[in-house]
């Protein structure tokens, strides 16, 4: 993620990351109380550097600092400005961007007076997404919404993401697909999921999982494209009957699943309608259209 060069940006300043310091009693350290982002920059085909939707996920941020009390008192301009700037400053096009909003020195559970605020970014490839994954449903289920503010992404929310992950992986998967508390499919551990079925695309509705920028983004693709998406409550054994299904998020952009819990996908990924939204987001992304192509 960084090496002796690597410039990140802390409270206002540009430092080096191997300069920069934190406290060690923070709030954030001891109980993972901190909100942040995902974001993806991109060097689009006319050559340029490219934040896509920064004001998407800046306003995000800001949301997700105020679902937890933290005080926030930064503007979208000034933190994508920011954002720019350390890309330039460790020479990055495709990247991702990292912002973290981070409490002070606390141990105790008690309100804070100020937040600070870190942007770190690092090296992506180009374009994920060619290849296929092996899914397994996890025996871990998202957090209850009841008992946290699950639209917020906030940091301790994720160890249930690494707990999940690390569980597929043990089992030889290269991803877990977790439920919500009732049973019914919720996300991956950093990513919405589709199906598809008879020709129509389904997705867990807002309410149980984080309702991605990047799931927002497919929804608009397919309303250009013309593909009929329903937003509804489904099971592990509706998406096991089903002809292919996708994650979706910031850093997985758009990726196709080949097996779930062992049990291939009938139809050829090529053929499927997540191949054809996958190929109009890197289009869109890396501003190789103007316009969304229809399906
Ligand atoms: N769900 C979870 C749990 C996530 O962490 C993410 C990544 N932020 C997503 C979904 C996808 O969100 P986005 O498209 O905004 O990156």
């Amino acid at each position: 993620y960084y090496n002796k060069n690597t410039i990140l940006y802390l409270n206002g300043q540009f430092v080096k990351a191997s300069e920069a310091n934190i406290d060690l009693y923070s709030q954030s350290m001891h109980y993972g109380y901190a909100v942040f982002e995902g974001i993806r920059s991109y060097r689009t085909a006319s050559g340029e550097t490219r934040i896509f939707k920064p004001a998407e996920h800046y306003e995000r941020l800001q949301r997700s600092a105020m679902a937890m009390n933290m005080p926030y008192s930064w503007g979208v301009e000034e933190l994508t400005d920011a954002t720019y700037k350390v890309l330039e400053a460790n020479h990055l096009q495709d990247a991702y961007i990292r912002p973290l909003v981070f409490a002070p020195a606390n141990m105790s559970f008690s309100l804070n007076k100020e937040s600070y605020l870190t942007i770190q970014v690092w090296a992506m490839e180009p374009f994920l997404g060619e290849n296929l994954l092996n899914v397994m449903g996890s025996s871990f289920q998202r957090p209850n919404p009841k008992g946290f503010h699950i639209e917020a992404k906030a940091s301790g929310h994720y160890v249930n993401s690494i707990l999940a992950s690390q569980e597929a992986k043990s089992k030889g998967f290269d991803e877990a697909l977790l439920t919500d508390m009732n049973g019914f499919i919720a996300e991956g551990p950093g990513a919405n999921v589709f199906f598809e079925k008879d020709g129509r695309l389904f997705t867990p509705p807002a309410g149980n999982i984080l309702p991605g920028i990047t799931r927002a983004t497919v929804l608009e693709l397919c309303h250009h494209m013309g593909i009929e998406v329903e937003q509804k409550l489904f099971t592990a054994e509706a998406l096991k009957g089903s002809d292919a299904a996708f994650f979706c998020g910031t850093a997985a952009e758009v990726i196709g699943w080949k097996s779930f819990d062992g049990v291939p996908f009938a139809k050829n990924w090529n053929d499927s309608l997540g191949r054809k939204i996958q190929l109009a987001y890197k289009a869109l992304v890396t501003e190789s259209i103007t316009e969304p192509v229809s399906a």
